[in-house]
């Protein structure tokens, strides 16, 4: 998980305030020390950390616990608040306005993760119904154009570039014609080992002429502090209108550049956690910050299924799984879903209690295999059947194995898998990690 030293840290620190008798100025000063501690080691701005650890103290020693909760609950939620503040506070999307095209510019240093995070976005708003086009605006690279054509390639979007054309410019008009076809235009820039005169001289120019409807800062999670500066400049030269922090899957530093947006006052949009073109996650401060304290984020876990499955299906799905009220479908598409997800133990991270659970390697594998076999039984039922698997007795769970080519004994284990999955998420609500543990081994995919 992102940053996990950091949420690691901010879990001991309120097991300490859990385990606390009672709340009193002693425990409130030792938990800021090891919230600045845990802070500081993942990069984020001493000065912020300072302000932060002032705005709890305060409201610790003098808001009282509202009726109903604990102190020590009302501790905590003050810590989870000031923590989401830091963040940005509130969800700060996009908003994609209807406009041919709608315009997105990358700004952001050599290496930052510009190009990468182009095919992300791409994939990510065609998913949403978008027609993307990309733009090659770094110049400056010799194989910048031809890595921005793979990516998007990979991201099934459009781009423009023009290889050899030293002017950015020129490049831009070039293609002026086209993107009006298209409902967003990402623009990417070059960007340079450092903030050199010569770097913010040509996003001036560029910012001028093409007149971007968001200007993102794509900052790297692994430069720690530096963050800060980087965010202040190119807001002061450009104006940032959100902030992408990359490559948080590798860095125990990243809290520098996801606190780099209270300079800007700019949100961060996104996060990018790994190189692949899926490897982006929507921001939601508090989601995050669940997820870092160990509350999890469901949240975060709907937004994903809504990729594999279709919109509307999704939620509803997801609830209803989660509550452990499915049917045999239900359970065929959420297992459909999570293989298209990727990475299940990602995906594991945003259910609250999952996070913490350490699996086999390949334990969480849906197989292929398994799958087909579902199919191919699912096929071979009735609509009742599938409805409500109760009523299959021996006769029917026959016909349904000739029918499908598969043994009775398949069809059977099928059936109990089913029925496990089903007592398993039911009871979710209890302990996970004890009925993980109960039940891990016996289903396929969980
Ligand atoms: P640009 O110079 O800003 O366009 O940066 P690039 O998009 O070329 O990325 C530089 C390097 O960072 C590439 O090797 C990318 O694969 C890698 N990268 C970008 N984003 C991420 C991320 O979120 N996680 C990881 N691990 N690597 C990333
Ligand atoms: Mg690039």
């Amino acid at each position: 998980m992102v940053l996990e030293k950091l949420g690691n840290s901010l879990k001991e620190t309120l097991r300490k305030i859990t385990n606390a008798v009672f709340v009193d100025e002693r425990l409130v000063n030792e938990l800021i020390k090891d919230i600045q501690r845990a802070l500081l080691s993942a990069d984020v701005n001493v000065q912020l950390v300072f302000d932060l650890s002032k705005a709890i103290k305060n409201r610790a020693l003098e808001e009282k616990a509202p009726r109903g909760i604990s102190e020590r609950e009302h501790l905590i939620k003050i810590v989870y608040e000031e923590l989401v503040k830091l963040l940005g506070g509130e969800k700060a999307e996009i908003k994609i306005e209807k406009k041919k095209p709608f315009k997105i510019m990358m700004v952001g240093l050599f290496g930052s993760g510009k190009t990468t995070t182009i095919g992300k976005l791409g994939r990510y708003y065609s998913k949403r119904g978008f027609k993307i086009a990309a733009v090659g605006l770094d110049v400056h690279r010799p194989a910048a154009p031809e890595q921005l054509e793979q990516v998007c390639k990979k991201a099934k979007i459009e781009s423009f570039v023009k290889k050899r054309e030293k002017n950015a410019l020129k490049v831009y008009k070039k293609f002026e014609d086209e993107y009006s076809k298209f409902d967003i235009l990402i623009i990417d820039t070059a960007g340079r080992d450092a903030l050199s005169k010569d770097l913010i001289k040509e996003i001036k120019e560029l910012n001028k002429a093409i007149k971007p409807d968001e200007r993102i800062l794509v900052i790297s999670g692994d430069i720690g502090q530096a963050a800060q500066e980087q965010a202040e400049e190119f807001h002061k030269n450009c104006g940032i209108t959100g902030v992408i922090a990359t490559k948080l899957d590798g860095t125990a530093r990243g809290g520098g550049a996801l606190v780099a947006s209270a300079t800007t006052k700019a949100n961060i949009k996104f996060i990018g956690v790994g190189e692949k073109v899926e490897d982006l996650e929507e921001f939601n401060p508090k989601g995050f910050v669940g997820r870092l304290l160990g509350m999890g984020d469901l949240e975060a876990l709907l937004e994903k299924t809504k990729e594999a499955i279709s919109e509307e299906k999704v939620e509803d799905l997801g609830k209803k799984f989660l509550k452990g009220d499915f049917n045999f479908i239900d359970l065929y598409e959420q297992m459909k879903a999570l293989r298209k997800m990727g990475p299940l133990n990602k995906i594991l991270d945003m259910v609250p209690g999952m996070g913490q659970l350490k699996l086999p390697k390949g334990a969480l594998e849906v197989q292929d295999e398994k799958l087909k076999k579902w199919r191919y039984a699912l096929d071979s039922m009735t609509k009742e059947e599938l409805e409500d698997p109760d009523i299959l007795t021996r006769s029917r769970l026959e016909r349904i194995a000739k029918g499908s080519g598969l043994t009775v004994k398949d069809v059977r284990e099928l059936l109990k898998q089913y029925k496990l999955a089903k007592k398993m998420m039911k009871s979710m609500k209890g302990n996970p990690n004890k009925l993980m543990k109960k039940f891990k081994g016996k289903i396929p995919g969980f």
